[in-house]
């Protein structure tokens, strides 16, 4: 139950048990093709480069930055958590030009503060991160795109921890957006997959290449080949994973989007409901993601011992990621092909470690609250 990796569908594990074939292979170009065309589909993206290129989320932060960005660009980094830091991180090896737009911890940015900031085409480029993982906080990435649809600035919107598990939709005016592979796309880690609109495939004509892996202009040929089934190549692709991306790919597109986010949002609730009943606080100050949630240890109980038994008792929880506070909070990942039952046994192992930690708690009231929510809903399915 940590917010990536997570745990795998059978058909997708299994896909990596095949030879490997050639990467410039009919049937390859086949799989390749359907892998980007069912990407756009999930990043509802109607116009735009797709792509998969071997790597984790980081080589997709860098692909979908440095590629719009000159030296010494004004960028703004729009900072919810330790991912929002990150950003900061690599964009100081570009520009001096780097602000930062940072809410109180636990709040998401105000998208009207958003729009003051970028008005008048201040900076090159914004970043702002989908959900951070380190908080469980959700940007209203739909309200602070739309300003960018008239804007020069490019909008590049991590979600990582997001898309393919949180409503997501590229028309709502971002220019880049992207994620892992390892998260809600539900394929083991080792892919960075995004989109890129058209408006930052202009802007990428004009600047100079910063990088050279990461440059999309040595890139963007063999994606767009391969869409056309033709063999292209500028580093091998990972043939394996992709062909597993595909396959669990092929199993969102058989849910279907909206059911999938209606899932991890029942599920999300449930686990509030559980967490709250409990008595403990979330991060997020009411800007919950539905992927993950995050919520402080009580005073006295130590986190790694209650992490410890927590696993003991059925479930593998994370720790924090925010330096001043990492040791006082915990993180439950519940995205991909998650359920009733890792509700049940997540906040039943909390409950259990909780008690064990000297902290009053009455067993199966976090349950309790969570059954009350997920017996609201009836999904027609064993659920
Ligand atoms: N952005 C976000 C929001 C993330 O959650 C992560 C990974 N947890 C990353 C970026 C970096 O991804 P990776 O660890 O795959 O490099």
């Amino acid at each position: 139950m940590i917010p990536g990796p997570i745990e795998y569908e059978q058909n997708v594990l299994s896909t990596l048990a095949m030879p490997t074939i050639a990467h410039t292979s009919k049937e390859f170009l086949g799989i390749f093709k359907e892998t980007l065309e069912k990407t756009m589909k999930v990043f509802n993206a109607k116009e735009g480069l797709p792509f998969a290129l071997s790597g984790s989320g980081t080589l997709a932060m860098e692909i979908g930055t440095v590629n719009f960005i000159k030296k010494d660009s004004n960028v703004l980094v729009v900072n919810t958590g330790y991912f929002g830091d990150r950003f900061v991180d690599l964009f100081s090896r570009f520009t001096k030009n780097v602000d930062i737009y940072k809410p109180p911890l636990g709040d998401a940015a105000d998208p009207k503060v958003v729009y003051e900031k970028v008005s008048g085409n201040k900076y090159d480029l914004v970043t702002v991160t989908h959900v951070d993982t380190s908080t469980g906080v959700r940007n209203n990435v739909k309200e602070i795109a739309k300003y960018f649809k008239d804007l020069d600035t490019v909008l590049v919107v991590d979600g990582v921890c997001s898309i393919g598990g949180e409503e997501f939709d590229m028309g709502w005016g971002a220019d880049v957006a992207f994620t892992a592979s390892q998260k809600a796309l539900g394929a083991p880690p080792g892919l960075a997959v995004g989109v890129v609109g058209p408006k930052a495939l202009k802007v990428m004509e004009k600047n100079p290449p910063l990088s050279f892996f990461s440059d999309l202009r040595k890139w963007q040929g063999v994606f767009k080949n391969m869409l056309e089934l033709k063999p292209g190549y500028f580093g091998t692709p990972n043939v394996n994973l992709i062909t597993a991306l595909n396959v669990s790919l092929t199993n969102i597109m058989n849910e279907g989007m909206e059911k999938r986010i209606k899932r991890h949002e029942i599920i999300a609730e449930s686990f509030r409901a559980g967490i709250n009943a409990l008595g403990l606080k979330m991060i997020p100050n009411g800007a919950y993601a539905n992927t993950l949630s995050v919520q402080y240890l009580p005073e006295n109980v130590k986190q790694a011992q209650f992490l410890q038994d927590a696993e003991r008792y059925g479930a593998v929880f994370a720790g924090g990621l925010i330096p001043e506070i990492k040791e006082k909070y915990f993180r439950i990942g519940h995205m991909g092909s998650v359920s009733s039952s890792e509700v049940m046994i997540s906040i039943g192992a909390i409950e259990r470690a909780l008690k064990k930690n000297g902290y009053s708690v009455k067993l199966g009231t976090g349950l309790s609250a969570a059954q009350e929510v997920l017996a609201k809903y009836d999904f027609g399915i064993p659920f």
